[in-house]
């Protein structure tokens, strides 16, 4: 078993990991708002967490990966109401969409994917604690975190407190006994279709306090790792530390990892332009699409996951002509019979111990392509096994495999589906786009009685 390190945002040093007595290492990575489809900087956390699930496994140790879903939100109450359905329905419509993006990766599911309206008990009983511990008071219904009562509050993010925004709501402001101070419970509004009973009247819980109960509830306290985008340091991840925290005594997790922003140009400020050549491919479904999930997968372990990775359209066709060169090892030839060179085995250590030295995957697919050029240099046993082996923890085994003959099966599979959807919902002239597109690419559909088939033009 390799030791692991990480860099923690909270003591600010990499830091080795500290798995249970069992190996047992529990991940906690804060999932998606179900509002809308995710695009790919929403895929990033879900990719680095899932890969470093796989590698941890790879050395023997037994994590567990919980990425939450927070199905309850201003965010899907008003995107319910443009589309004209109710919230609950809405949130359900957009987890579905979001497990069928993900899924379309290859990496498998998180081992859970608790939903914050289904863990309202233990939600409900945390801020029992926190109120009457005195780290929380109810106001009109609403109940908020009193963060003075936190003295270590604004550790994780490093602000002086005298900064610090919570980006609530300006009609909460004269709910609060201090600006600081932020919603664990909220009560229900009119207009709200989904509430459920408390101590403080029917409501909502607030986003922060799902985390601490949801990772509690399926972790318990001090697990390994508790993890996310950046761009929840503040005030996500310092309030969630806070509460439970103050509530239990013991802190949530041992190492807070973050992971970069995917940055498109249209963040930088060059709004319209950007955002109509980037265009949907930010989308996760669309890129995948586009481009095959191993270009999205292959992009977004290119960069440390600490790093800012830059997008577009030329970032995933570089993932794509590097992916080619992988494939191209593996039609090209075959190993040599014999137990790996010694060459093979010291590219794979060099590649785990990158991975081991906080999850640094472009070092380790440096090394990976390393292998590939000694390899074809001389003929060495083992290569091609190793590689696969080495490609797995990056979630690109597929390279490896013979393609559907070259032929782009997978993709038409996914422009078919797309054709019918498209006819579902009446969309003729989407759906002979689409046609269009597949005939472009070779294929012919044919609308059978067992619904349409794709057949090789020509055949
Ligand atoms: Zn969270």
């Amino acid at each position: 078993m390799r030791e692991v390190t990480i860099r923690d945002t909270l003591s600010g040093e990499v830091r080795p990991l500290e798995p249970g007595p069992m190996g047992e290492v529990g991940i906690y990575a804060c999932g998606p708002t179900t509002y809308g489809p995710i695009h790919i900087g929403n895929a990033r956390p879900y990719v680095v967490f899932s890969l470093l699930r796989r590698f941890l496994a790879h050395e023997g140790y037994a994590p567990t990966l919980v990425i939450n879903l927070t199905d309850v939100n201003d965010k899907i109450y008003d995107a319910a109401r443009e589309a004209g359905m109710s919230s609950a329905d809405h949130a359900e419509r957009m987890i579905a969409a979001y497990r069928a993006d993900t899924d379309a990766l290859g990496l498998g599911r998180p081992d859970e994917e608790p939903k914050a309206t289904e863990t309202i008990g233990p939600i409900v009983s945390l801020i029992e604690d926190l109120v009457a511990s005195g780290h929380a008071y109810e106001s009109s219904g609403d109940v908020y975190f009193r963060v003075r009562s936190f003295p270590a509050y604004g550790q994780l993010s490093n602000r002086d407190t005298e900064q610090m925004d919570q980006g609530e709501e300006a009609g909460s402001a004269e709910l609060k006994e201090d600006p600081l101070d932020f919603a664990l419970w909220k009560a229900r509004k009119e207009g709200e279709d989904t509430s459920w009973p408390s101590p403080w009247g029917d409501g909502r819980p607030g986003w922060h306090i799902e985390c601490s109960a949801m990772a509690e509830d399926l972790l318990g306290l001090e697990f390994a790792i508790h993890g996310g985008g950046s761009d929840l340091v503040f005030p996500h991840h310092e309030n969630e530390l806070a509460q439970t925290e103050a509530a239990r005594e013991r802190p949530l997790a041992k190492i807070w990892m973050h992971n970069g922003m995917v940055q498109t140009r249209k963040q930088a400020g060059d709004t319209e332009k950007m955002a109509k050549s980037v265009g949907n491919v930010f989308l996760l479904g669309e890129a995948v699409r586009a481009f095959g999930p191993e270009a999205v997968v292959g992009f977004l372990v290119s960069g440390h996951y600490r790093q800012p990775l830059a997008f577009g359209e030329g970032a995933l066709e570089e993932a794509a002509a590097r992916n080619q060169r992988i494939r191209e090892f593996f039609r090209e030839g075959e190993d040599p019979p014999g137990e790996p060179a010694p060459a093979v085995l010291a590219r794979r250590e060099a590649f785990l111990d990158a991975l081991a030295d906080d999850f640094n995957t472009p070092r380790a697919l440096a090394e990976l392509f390393g292998l590939l050029a000694d390899a074809r240099r001389e003929e060495l046993p083992g290569a091609r096994r190793v590689a696969l082996e080495l490609l797995e923890l990056l979630g690109l085994e597929s390279l490896a495999a013979p393609e559907d003959g070259g032929d782009g099966a997978a993709e038409a599979e996914g422009l078919l589906a797309d054709r019918e959807r498209a006819r579902a919902e009446r969309d003729f002239d989407r759906a002979d786009e689409i046609r269009d597109r597949l005939a472009e690419l070779g294929w012919e559909v044919r609308d059978t009685a067992e619904g349409a088939r794709l057949v090789r033009r020509g055949s």
